[in-house]
Formats: structure tokens, C-alpha cells, sequence
């Protein structure tokens, strides 16, 4: 194989001419599924000048047909559902189930994007002084870029891309390079549905490829998930360049179980939770606080999460599916080693972990540990794997003590059957997104996604209101219009001639 996958530049499928190129394998098996390119500083220009060009002409098609250009993108996605999903799940090694989950959820983003009308509607006001009006003007920026992770290749790009361009922006996808296959086909659906040319490009590659386009004087806005070093660089390079910039990075999600919270409800959403898509969500939980008496229950938990098995994407019986890379393997490795080494207690080791048939993959079995304290590593770092760790405190308050220390703030769960003790923990919990009984409370896109603290930087989210906000900005004009027969006074009081 030695043709790479093309990149979308002014309406055209191209072949890049980087001499340097990426591979992209099936986590299951190492098998080289395609060639990713780096673009070349040619072909990032020729993108950025294109998309420039669009723009021009996409913000003024009326506001109604940008909305039916989502409509039918929605429709056709949900054709593609299942063909979309096992091209995501190949090269992620998602199961099938989860694969689907995550195409449709971008898919509810894009039905949100067809709502973009209602979305964009400015403010009025008659009289603010005398015979003079306000009224704000909702507008678009520009030249927008996208760059995102490997672990949501359909939902994040269209977390994007639709409502940025529905808004009237042109837009500049930068997938991960470890997964781009999806983020190409979700791409090519767009031009099906009547995209117009230039209004959304396709660059591939890493570091170099981001790094131009947030210093690009033409690019005016920069939304960014991925890593927390990595969404430091791109809040701090795109800042210094006068982007406007969001960047959702890493996580560490704790899940409050109360001694009052039914056994069975927690134990279950507590697995599913904590390896579910193998942990590599950043709404996963990776550390479950119990508090008082029901550390009793850490027994059970044991024994369902060793019921768990992993497979190949298209096993239906398996719960998870391997980690993105060899070095994503390795660094759980690392800090489950480093875990054990610091006095942690391994109660389930998922390390030797092995599925028949793939001796290749990059498996990690489910893994548990309690006695862990907030100085280890294996508390400190994003582990992102199926990795549980186990805290127990006394009561609610040291829990929240403990969830409100950590530098992250994605998301946060409790479990419980007390109102009060849910009403305090989600008054006092500084974290940006809080489930009561829900484990992974993700909003649905007429909200938008609100990490906090060291996972987000930036002031406006994702999707919603505020990713509406994020890609325009507002125009307020002031006017007075004067009867032809009149003379306005300089104390703006009319006199009739
Ligand atoms: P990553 O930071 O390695 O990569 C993200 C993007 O940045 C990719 O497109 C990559 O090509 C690019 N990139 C990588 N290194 C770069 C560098 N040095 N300079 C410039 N660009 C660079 O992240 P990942 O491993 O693909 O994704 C997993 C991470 O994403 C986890 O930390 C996870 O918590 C986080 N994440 C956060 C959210 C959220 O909403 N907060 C959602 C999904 C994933």
C-alpha cells in the first residue's frame, strides 16, 4: 500500500504530495488499513485560500438553505448509520454497538445544526431613546478549524463542522491521524447532500498541520479536543495569534456512591461506565468514591467487571473492544506497573490480558484497584483505559473535598437515593457537567457540552447556544429614521417645520 487517502481541498478529492506519511491499523490486529498524509504547506494554503474565497459567497445564501443543506446531510447520515459504523468501529476498534452510538450522536448534532434559524436570531428593541432602535445582528466569522481526537472520529468532527458552516463560517477539518478514515467519509456525505465547494476542507497529519493553522492570519476561530498538553499549546499558540479558541482536553470523572444508593443500580453503571469503548472516553469514569458503608460493595464490583470480555469489533459478545495504539497500551501498562509499585491494591489486573485469535491487539482487560490515594500517578494522570480506581471516605464531604481538589472537571456522577444529598452534591461539586444516577451525563445538543477547570480553556462550549455563539459574533446597530419634513434638534427632540 503506498497511496495515501486524499485530503478535500476546494471541492476536490486530492492526493497530498507529503512525502511523509501515517499509518492507520486495525487495533485488533495491526493490520495497515490506509495511509495517512501530512499535508504540505502548499496544500494547507491552497485549503485556507479556498476556504477563504467560500466564505464570501456561504454567508450570504439565506439562513433558510444553509438549514435544508443539514437537513438533508441528517438524512443522509442515518442512511449510511451502519456502514459508517463498521468503517468507525475498523479502525477504532469500537464494538459495533458503540460504533453506532458514536455516529449517532454527531448525527443529533446535526439535527440541531438544521434548527440553526431559531439559533441565530438577534435581539430588538424599540425606543432606547426616543425614536431610535436597537436591534443585534448575529454573524459569522469566517475561516473556522476543527481539530480533534482518535476517540470519537464521527461524534467531535460533528460537533463541529455542521453547526459552524450552518452558521454561515467556512470550516477546516483536521481529524486524528490515528483514525481519519470516518472523518473522510462523514466528509464526502457532505458534498453528497450539496455542500458547495470550498465550505469545507479536509487537511490530514499532526503536529506541523495544527500548528499552521493556528498561526494562519486567515483562520479566525479554533475549536480543539484532545489532550490536556496538547490543548494547553493550542489555547496558548491560538490566543497569541488572536484566534478566537476553545479546547476540550482530559479528564479524570468520579463517581459518588452514597451507602443509600441501590447496589445493583450503582454496581452496573459503574462498569459500563468505567470500560465501556475500553475506557477511552472523557466521561469515562476512572474513579469510583464510596463513601461510608458502601465499600462493602467494592466485592461485587470485582467480580462483575472480571465478567467482562473484550473481542474484536464485530463479536457480539464482547464488552470493549483494544486500545487506539501500541503506545495507548503501553502507557495504561505504565501506570498500572506504577500503581502496584506506589501501594495501590490490584484486585484486578487486566495487563496479561490476551483474545483468541488476535495476539496482536492492543488488549487490556478490565482493572481494578482500591487503596489508592490522590499523590499516585494512577490518580494524577488520565489513564484513559479500563482502569477503576477505588477511594473510600467517610462522608459526603470529604467526597466532594476530594472530586473539588482535582485540577479536571469534565464530568461527575453520584449515586444515591437521598435528594438532599444529590441537591448539595450538584450545588457544590466544581465540575461542569453532573449526573444524579446517570453515570455518563453527557448533554444532548440543544445544551452544550460545559467541561470545567483543567478540562476546558476557553469561555464558550461546545454545540448548544454557546457553540452557536462560539462560531459568530454580533452586530449591534442603533438607528433613527427622520420624517423628510422634519428638523432634528441637537437634544434629539423633533420639531415639525
Ligand atoms: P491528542 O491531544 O493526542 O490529539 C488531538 C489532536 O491534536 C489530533 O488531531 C492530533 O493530531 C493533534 N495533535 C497531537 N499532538 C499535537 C501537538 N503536539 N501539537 C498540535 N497538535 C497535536 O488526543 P487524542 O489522544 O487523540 O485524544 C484523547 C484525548 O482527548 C484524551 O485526553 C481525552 O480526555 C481527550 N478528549 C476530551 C474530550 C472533551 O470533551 N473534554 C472529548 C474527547 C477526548
Amino acid at each position: 500500500m503506498s497511496k495515501a487517502i486524499p485530503q478535500l481541498i476546494d471541492g476536490v478529492w486530492r492526493d497530498s504530495h507529503s512525502r511523509t506519511l501515517i499509518e492507520v491499523t486495525d487495533p485488533a490486529t495491526q493490520q495497515v488499513l490506509a495511509l495517512a498524509p501530512n499535508a504540505t504547506a502548499e496544500e494547507i494554503e491552497a485549503a485556507v485560500a479556498s476556504a477563504k474565497a467560500a466564505f464570501l459567497t456561504w454567508r450570504e445564501v439565506p439562513v433558510s438553505d444553509r438549514a435544508r443543506l443539514m437537513l438533508r446531510y441528517q438524512h443522509l447520515l442515518k442512511e449510511h448509520h451502519d456502514e459508517l459504523a463498521e468503517l468507525l468501529a475498523q479502525e477504532t476498534g469500537k464494538t459495533l454497538a458503540d460504533a453506532k452510538g458514536d455516529v449517532w450522536r454527531g448525527i443529533e448534532v446535526v439535527e440541531q445544526a438544521g434548527n440553526i434559524a431559531s439559533l441565530m436570531m438577534g435581539e430588538t428593541m424599540e425606543n432606547v431613546a426616543r425614536d431610535i432602535d436597537t436591534a443585534s445582528w448575529i454573524h459569522p466569522l469566517g475561516v473556522c478549524v476543527g481539530i480533534t481526537p482518535f476517540n470519537f472520529p464521527a461524534m467531535i468532527p460533528l460537533w463541529m463542522f455542521p453547526l459552524a458552516i450552518a452558521a454561515g463560517n467556512s470550516f477546516i477539518l483536521k481529524p486524528s491521524e490515528q483514525d481519519p478514515l470516518t472523518p473522510n467519509r462523514l466528509a464526502q456525505l457532505f458534498i453528497e447532500a450539496g455542500a458547495p465547494k470550498g465550505v469545507l476542507q479536509v487537511l490530514h497529519g499532526g503536529r506541523e498541520v495544527v500548528d499552521s493553522l493556528l498561526t494562519h492570519p486567515d483562520t479566525r476561530a479554533i475549536s480543539f479536543v484532545g489532550s490536556v498538553p496538547v490543548g494547553q499549546h493550542v489555547y496558548r499558540t491560538g490566543t497569541a495569534h488572536m484566534k478566537r479558541v476553545q479546547a476540550f482536553a482530559g479528564a479524570k470523572n468520579h463517581l459518588v456512591v452514597m451507602p443509600d444508593a441501590h447496589p445493583q443500580q450503582v454496581l452496573s453503571n459503574l462498569v459500563g461506565a468505567s470500560c465501556g469503548a475500553a475506557g477511552q472516553r472523557c466521561m469515562a469514569i476512572s474513579v469510583a468514591v464510596f463513601v461510608g458503608e458502601s465499600k462493602h460493595w467494592i466485592a461485587e464490583l470485582q467480580t462483575q467487571m472480571a465478567a467482562l470480555k473484550p473481542g474484536y469489533w464485530n463479536d457480539g459478545q464482547a464488552a470493549f473492544g483494544p486500545l487506539i495504539s501500541r503506545q495507548a497500551k503501553q502507557r495504561v501498562l505504565r501506570l498500572i506497573a506504577q500503581g502496584k509499585a506506589e501501594g495501590a491494591e490490584c484486585l484486578l489486573d487486566g495487563s496479561q490480558c490476551t483474545v483468541d485469535g488476535y495476539p496482536d491487539g492492543n488488549w487490556v482487560g478490565p482493572t481494578l484497584f482500591r487503596g489508592v490515594t490522590p499523590s499516585m500517578a494512577l490518580y494524577r494522570e488520565e489513564i484513559f483505559g479500563p482502569v477503576l480506581l477505588c477511594v473510600e471516605v467517610d462522608s459526603l464531604e470529604d467526597a466532594i473535598a476530594l472530586v473539588n481538589a482535582s485540577p479536571y472537571g469534565n464530568g461527575t456522577s453520584i449515586f444515591t437515593r437521598s435528594g438532599g444529598a444529590a441537591r448539595h452534591y450538584q450545588h457544590a461539586v466544581e465540575v461542569g457537567q453532573v449526573g444524579i444516577n446517570v453515570p455518563v451525563p453527557v448533554p444532548l445538543p440543544f445544551f452544550s457540552f460545559t467541561g470545567w477547570k483543567g478540562s476546558f480553556y476557553g469561555d464558550l462550549h461546545a454545540y448548544g447556544k454557546q457553540g452557536v455563539r462560539f462560531f459568530t459574533e454580533t452586530k449591534t446597530v442603533t438607528s433613527r429614521w427622520f420624517d423628510d419634513d422634519a428638523v432634528v434638534t441637537s437634544n434629539l427632540t423633533i420639531t415639525l417645520k
